[in-house]
């Protein structure tokens, strides 16, 4: 992390309201200054706009057109900055187990997103963007948490020890920082484990039984799954803390994993477009860090919902990175931005989410037993399948999941079907659902019925609950995820 940087985001936390949107507004003009002049997509979607000069004053973002993740993605050769990086290298790159953890052309972070709109994107961070979000990491998320002496002193007695459950056979932004931590300092390979969420439930409980983590980090339906296994007397470990990422993390769930940790639970807003884009702070409250994001809760129309009400979607704007300029840009987040301050007088503003709410598969087998899918992991099993280009898992009975999908242009989709049901069989197989039918649905990816968001994976009604009592009475059946 870059002293330099460090300071900034320190001075920022310390700034007025208006200091703050002063600097966010400087930061913006900057930002749409550079994207116009070295990327070919945002030349060509701003030739109407009149570029911010002394008269105009400062950039008017809500001028600026909307982008999505499909039409970027599309435009991905035009939409990068660096002429050196294209879609073929950054795939080939990709391509290769081998490079996670390195940086492409030694200079680029790059990631993978598994969408939550269904369609994968390639993101790439140059380093002072990456040295912005460290800096947000460590001034602005770590402190409210660490300085609590029920977690400081654990976590020195137990030297840090943190453990993470995601997706880790690929670029996926957790994984892709983790390595790059150890391999830049190789002593954290022994303080640091990555497990797969892709795992049986059995081995992930062995890993962590083994290791003792004192920061258990993942996924909140990870985290549920576990702390069932706690709850069983199973797994066996004091964590300090729990940080949960990457999915919605529901009250509900977070007293669940908090009861069974018996420790704080932690909740982490980001995306792969906007990396550190949010911390909590003592009163356990989201802030957006506005001095490097700006967030902007709109209707379906990209219109503005005012503070208080619940959007329909949102945009970001991520300042800080360059090489792949993210300027209001669409994810699916539903968000209230809270009209009042925090109790930490914090300068940042409060918001509250409700992401990514996929469901929890669960499969009965003949025995009567019951196994877990996460949502996560399933989907990346999918996304992961070449020539998928959106996909969606439907899940609508006991044994029986239905697959919608999209392909890439130019590919066979009954070859791709081929392979998908084959990877997807498979990998539900592997941790026990050796029944389930696989199906094609013949619709594309659809928006959910009842609520009209986007859900990746779901189960529809009637089929059976993931966290419930057991349908069946016998004593000690056997769980797995
Ligand atoms: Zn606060």
């Amino acid at each position: 992390m870059g002293t330099d940087t460090a300071w900034t985001v320190f001075r920022a936390g310390r700034q007025r309201p208006a200091a703050i949107a002063a600097l966010q507004r400087r930061r913006l003009a900057d930002l749409v200054t550079y994207a116009r002049t070295h990327s070919a997509y945002y030349a060509d979607r701003y030739r109407d706009i009149p570029a911010p000069g002394a008269r105009s004053g400062p950039t008017d973002i809500t001028r600026l057109p909307a982008i999505t993740k499909p039409d970027a993605m599309t435009h991905f050769d035009d939409w990068v900055t660096d002429p050196a990086v294209r879609r073929a290298g950054v795939e080939a790159f990709l391509a290769d187990p081998a490079q996670v953890g390195r940086d492409y052309l030694d200079r680029y972070v790059v990631c993978t997103t598994s969408g939550s709109t269904g369609t994968p994107a390639i993101l790439l961070h140059d380093l002072r963007a990456v040295a912005v979000y460290n800096a947000l990491g460590y001034v602005r998320a770590l402190p409210p948490t660490l300085l609590r002496s029920d977690v400081i002193w654990p976590l020195v007695r137990g030297r840090g020890r943190l453990a993470a459950v995601f997706v880790t056979d690929g670029h996926f932004l957790g994984n892709t920082m983790m390595a790059r931590r150890v391999r830049s300092k190789p002593w954290r390979r022994r303080m640091q484990r990555l497990l797969s969420a892709l795992a049986r439930i059995e081995d992930i409980v062995g890993e962590l039984n083994a290791f003792q983590p004192v920061v258990l980090g993942g996924y909140p339906s990870a985290l549920e799954a576990l702390a069932r296994e706690q709850r069983a007397g199973r797994l066996r470990i004091a964590p300090a803390l729990v940080n949960a990422a990457g999915e919605t993390l529901t009250d509900a769930a977070r007293q669940r994993i908090g009861t069974a940790f018996a420790c704080r639970v932690g909740n982490h807003y980001g995306t792969s477009e906007a990396v550190g884009l949010t911390y909590e702070c003592s009163a356990a409250q989201l802030h957006v860090n506005s001095d490097w994001y700006i967030l902007e809760p709109v209707d379906d129309h990209d219109q503005p919902v005012p503070p208080g009400r619940r959007s329909h979607g949102a945009l970001v704007t991520n300042l800080a990175n360059r090489i792949q300029p993210v300027i209001r840009y669409q994810i699916g987040d539903q968000i209230i931005v809270q009209p009042e301050r925090c109790s930490c007088a914090g300068p940042f503003p409060v918001i509250e989410v409700s992401g990514r709410t996929d469901d929890t598969l669960v499969f009965a087998t003949p025995a009567g037993d019951r196994i877990r899918v996460l949502p996560l992991a399933v989907a990346t099993v999918a996304e992961e399948t070449p020539g998928v280009a959106a996909c969606q898992l439907v899940q609508h009975g006991p044994a029986a999941l239905r697959v919608r999908f999209r392909t890439r242009p130019g590919v066979d989709a009954a070859q791709v079907w081929d392979v998908l049901r084959t990877r997807l069989s498979a990998y539900l197989a592997g941790l026990g659902a050796l029944e389930v039918s696989v199906e094609k649905d013949d619709l594309p990816p659809q928006l959910h019925p009842r609520s009209g968001k986007f859900r990746q994976v779901y189960r529809e009604h009637g089929t059976p609950r993931p966290f419930g009592p057991s349908p069946d009475a016998r004593p000690g059946p056997r769980m797995k995820t």
